[in-house]
């Protein structure tokens, strides 16, 4: 028995640097007793010695000798991990195999969960499972419910340990600052921020700037927001703070406040709602980032020859209604191709043409709210490619869909201006101190 053993420890021993998997034992001195027909004397003696010696290595790792240890030290780190994230419909079971556990091993897992009282049924796609190894050994799985529930099992003895972690989320404040080289979708990008930044920082001036038209080369933003991290890794962001863009279109801040009351807004500087009765762009660009996820969309304005804006964008780009009304008109009317047209206060009309297709519901006569889809871009009528038309009208006349004024929701409440303008003041002043420690002295800005 030991005899074998030491033959095999002594092959694995001559493969040199090879990972050691079971072979933390083997530093053998000893020869393998090769036997010649001659010499079976001999060969008894070198395999009585090898049996010696092996028993007295045996001896040896019973006390905490050095070299065992030394060659232990690689294998205990070496955890290797294989991660899965769970698909829509998939229960653990199937989860397991897809992982490749074993049968007997994975009745084990989910006996363990029971067990742990994991809430089989509340399994997300999005949720992800990692299991680590020591050794080519299953040692441990972690389930990932949320960023917060993690349940972790151990399986390194005969049972099976269910236990939770509760991860610690902390949000630390982060100033994101660029400028614009082609679109704002890019520049963030490239930043490494998330679409979803792209879309909430989008969002808080949708009724300020048109972020497919308005925005220039060297037009700068500023976002003041928290970085959620769960355990030193970053997890997704928490609202924005304090924003800012600064471009040839204008000079635009936004504060998020939440009154007394609870309700919570943006305002600019002067405490006025950054919300309007109206969007600056039928294009809204939230719904256009989750519609496209992380693709860059070649939105751009391209020139109209009559009354409007079009703008160029890819087929089944989301329209959204720019402000609250009644549909008056859905369908076909010669060059406009598919059309909605819909009618809002003060004798304002919206046309949107050249569609693909309606949004649901979206018929004459009913009620459309600030937002809502009303239909996709097309390339219906007379177009030569895909493209929204869209235009605004006052009382029959044309009207510019940028240059228009149009009133703001409410402000902050007298009664909250001082909080307000206390809260502007702190968000501004943590502002500009980020900004300063981002940015080292420039000597050339001196140069002008
Ligand atoms: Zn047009």
């Amino acid at each position: 028995m030991l005899m074998s053993d030491s033959t095999g420890d002594n092959k694995t021993t001559g493969q040199g640097p090879l990972p050691p998997f079971k072979s933390w034992r083997p530093r053998r001195t000893a020869r393998p007793g090769t036997i010649s027909k001659l010499w079976v004397g001999v060969g008894v003696v070198v395999l009585i010695a090898a049996v010696l010696i092996t028993g007295l290595i045996l001896l040896a790792r019973r006390r905490p000798a050095k070299p065992v240890a030394v060659m232990q030290t690689p294998t205990d780190t070496t955890w290797r991990s294989r991660s899965f994230v769970v698909k829509s419909g998939e229960i653990m079971s199937t989860l397991l195999t897809r992982a490749r556990v074993p049968e007997s091993t994975a009745t084990r897992i989910i006996t363990a969960l029971r067990y742990g009282k994991f809430n089989f049924r509340r399994m997300r796609p999005g949720d992800s499972l990692a299991l680590m190894y020591r050794d080519n050994q299953l040692l441990r799985v972690l389930y990932h419910q949320s960023h917060e529930r993690i349940y972790r099992l151990d399986l390194d003895s005969a049972d099976c340990r269910v236990s939770m972690v509760y991860q610690l989320i902390s949000r630390t404040p982060d100033l994101i600052q660029g400028h614009i080289e082609n679109s704002l979708y890019q520049a963030m990008l490239e930043l490494g921020e998330k679409p979803g930044l792209i879309a909430d920082f989008a969002d808080i001036f949708g009724w300020e700037i048109d972020f497919f038209s308005e925005t220039r080369k060297n037009d700068s933003f500023t976002i003041l927001v928290e970085r959620k991290l769960a355990d030193s890794s970053f997890i997704g962001y928490g609202p924005i703070l304090a924003a800012r863009y600064k471009g040839r279109i204008g000079d635009f801040y936004g504060f998020r406040f939440t009154d007394p009351d609870k309700h919570t807004d943006y305002y600019n500087a002067e405490a006025q709602s950054l919300r309007k009765t109206f969007l600056k762009s039928p294009l809204h660009f939230s719904r256009i980032t989750s519609f496209f996820g992380m693709r860059y969309h070649p939105i751009r304005r391209i020139r109209c020859k009559h009354s409007g804006i079009d703008y160029a964008a890819p087929t089944g780009t989301p329209v959204s209604c720019v402000a609250d009304g009644r549909v008056t008109f859905t369908g076909w009317k010669g060059g406009y191709g598919k059309l909605v047209e819909v009618a809002h206060a003060n004798g304002f009309i919206t046309r949107y043409g050249h569609l693909s297709r309606y949004g649901k519901g979206t018929k004459s006569g009913v009620h459309v709210t600030q937002g809502q889809t009303i239909g996709y871009v097309g390339s219906t009528g007379l177009s030569t490619g895909p493209h929204l038309h869209y235009e605004v009208s006052k009382f029959g006349t044309p009207t510019n869909p940028l240059r228009m004024k149009v009133p703001r929701a409410e402000p902050v409440k007298k009664a909250y201006l001082e909080q307000f303008r206390t809260l502007r003041d702190s968000l501004q002043q943590v502002m500009a101190q980020m900004a300063g420690a981002m940015r080292p002295p420039q000597p050339d800005q001196e140069q002008h």
